[in-house]
């Protein structure tokens, strides 16, 4: 971390009113390559008058942008759709640049993206309302779905581009205004998309963003003007997020963190499950909130197996720079995890599960840099099997490419596993077996859950969110239920008298 302004260096801006500016900030931060450690940007962390400055302007700019006609509010968003399939290739390599994430992956959150805005520009039919004639004698019901003013969102760094199009689009279509925080741990890739946002065509004001730490986060849940805030990160922060909200009044959103386990039954397609296991525990190495990182053998045959296979599959991904030629098209490639300090929680936490007395299988600490990585924070595949439900690296969301393997003696216990852990974000069992899946999707306590299918995050015509800890609000993200966060509903009863009888 530093403080001090680089003039040689790219800086980010915010973007307030439909103009970029340099905010005033309590200290400056460096962007950094996690693949090479190189400095190739830094942010102004910006005080609390700039929040207060950009959610002032969005409120503003709510006035007029509300009472655009439905059909007009999403021409820009067509635009944007558009303007993100263009550029996808640049969005990618500047998410792979600041996170370390591949191309390939980095190319899937991209097009998530544009998918988000898609779904969005479906609005002036998802927003329509209800009419009941006949509520009463000559009396009718109607329910409007109004907007509602400013709304704001608390980026994670684990998806620079994807998790801030959960909100922004759905947001702009139903007539409200917009500000957003980026992580300022990868503040560059969203700098890229709002210089897309502003050739949209959106009205100044509309869309705004705040480069910064948790002084913006805070400011934004204090100013009276915010009708909603939107937290994505780590269960600490979405709870004092909701927590703030609904002290103050304002509607929340707030996705926490995640342990996800992939149940293996004795009848699974091993090979298409190993395959799958791979990239959903070492994918953006492990930082993904659906990434698997415990996997549960169900019976002693399956549990073996099940080890035997994916330390072996393990050997097959690769380390290193996803920017490097070589690896621009593989999908096996596993990057560094996003700085110094959250591989050094790793570490501790992976030699505090040696300490526990779980079985190393496959210890990814040492590993030698790859390729002009020397400065990278890279940790390679590591695997612990005879790992127990109490132990520190089962209960802990580790947030990178470790994975524990646990035995479970039937579905019974499998499911118990899965329902005594704190989060419940997403879970997915493997099995040929209706009766199985049927009773893991209706009592595994996950809010996201897969047959089959290692990552199971859903598409965005479809609402994404977890449950227990692993989410603090009642409305999840995506989906036509969203439109229920977003506006108002207002219930209309309504009768005329006949004027012949006045
Ligand atoms: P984090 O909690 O450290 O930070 C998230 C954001 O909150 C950052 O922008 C940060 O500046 C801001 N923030 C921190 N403290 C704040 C405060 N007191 N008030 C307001 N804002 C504050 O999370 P992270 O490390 O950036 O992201 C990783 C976490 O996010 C993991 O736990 C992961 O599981 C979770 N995540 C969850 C989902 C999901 O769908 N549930 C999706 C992506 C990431």
């Amino acid at each position: 971390m530093k403080a001090e302004i680089e003039t040689n260096l790219k800086t980010a801006r915010n973007y307030v009113s439909g103009k970029w500016i340099d905010p005033e900030h309590h200290s400056m931060l460096a962007v950094e390559n996690p693949s090479t450690g190189e400095v190739f940007a830094q942010v102004p962390l910006s005080i609390e008058t700039e929040a207060n400055r950009a959610v002032d302007v969005a409120h503003e700019a709510f006035k007029s942008w509300s009472v655009v006609a439905a059909s007009r509010r999403v021409q820009p968003l067509f635009k944007l759709a558009h303007l993100i399939n263009e550029n996808e290739n640049r969005i990618a390599r500047a998410i792979a640049e600041e996170l370390g994430k591949s191309l390939p992956d980095s190319m899937a959150e991209v097009k998530r993206m544009h998918e988000n805005c898609q779904a969005a520009c479906g609005m002036p039919i998802l927003q329509q309302g209800d009419k009941l004639i006949g509520a009463g004698g000559g009396i009718d019901g109607e329910v409007l779905h109004l907007p509602l003013g400013v709304f704001c969102m608390i980026a994670p760094f684990n998806f620079p581009g994807m998790v801030p199009f959960w909100f922004l689009p759905y947001a702009l279509a139903s007539g409200n205004t917009f500000v957003i925080k980026p992580s300022e741990q990868v503040p560059m890739t969203m700098q890229m998309v709002a210089e897309l946002i502003d050739e949209s065509g959106f009205p100044p004001g509309v869309f705004n963003l705040v480069n910064g730490d948790r002084v913006v986060g805070e400011a934004f849940m204090a100013h009276p003007k915010v009708v909603g805030v939107s937290i994505v990160g780590s269960s600490t922060t979405a709870r004092h997020v909701a927590s703030t909200c609904a002290t103050n009044g304002k509607r929340f959103q707030a996705l926490g963190g995640a342990k996800n386990h992939l149940v293996a039954m004795p009848d699974a397609n091993i090979d298409a499950m190993i395959a799958n296991m791979l990239t959903s525990c070492f994918g953006c190495a492990g930082q993904r909130c659906m990434a698997s990182s415990v996997l549960v053998g169900v019976g002693e045959e399956t549990y073996n197996l099940v080890t035997e296979k994916f330390v072996q599959a393990a050997t097959e991904v690769r380390m290193g720079d996803p920017l490097d030629p070589q690896f621009a098209n593989d999908p096996l490639v596993m990057g560094p995890v996003v700085s110094a300090k959250a591989k050094q929680r790793i570490l501790d936490l992976i030699e505090q599960g040696v300490n526990e007395g779980a079985n190393l299988l496959v210890d990814g600490r040492n590993l030698e840099s790859p390729d002009r990585c020397s400065n990278g924070h890279f940790i390679a595949p590591t695997i612990f099997n005879e790992v127990t439900p109490n132990m520190t690296i089962h209960k802990t969301e580790i947030f990178g490419p470790v994975v524990c393997i646990m035995k479970a003696d039937s579905i019974e216990e499998a499911i118990e596993i899965v329902n005594d852990h704190e989060y419940g974000n997403g879970a997915s069992i493997y099995t040929q077996n209706g009766y199985h899946a049927r009773k893991f999707k209706l009592e595994a306590q996950a809010g996201m859950i897969g047959i089959n299918v290692g990552i199971p995050a859903p598409v965005a015509h479809l609402p994404f969110g977890g449950m227990k800890g692993s989410i603090f609000s009642d409305v999840k993200v995506q989906g036509k239920e969203v439109v229920n966060f977003y506006t108002e509903k207002k219930i209309i009863t309504e009768r005329y008298w006949d004027p012949s009888e006045i």
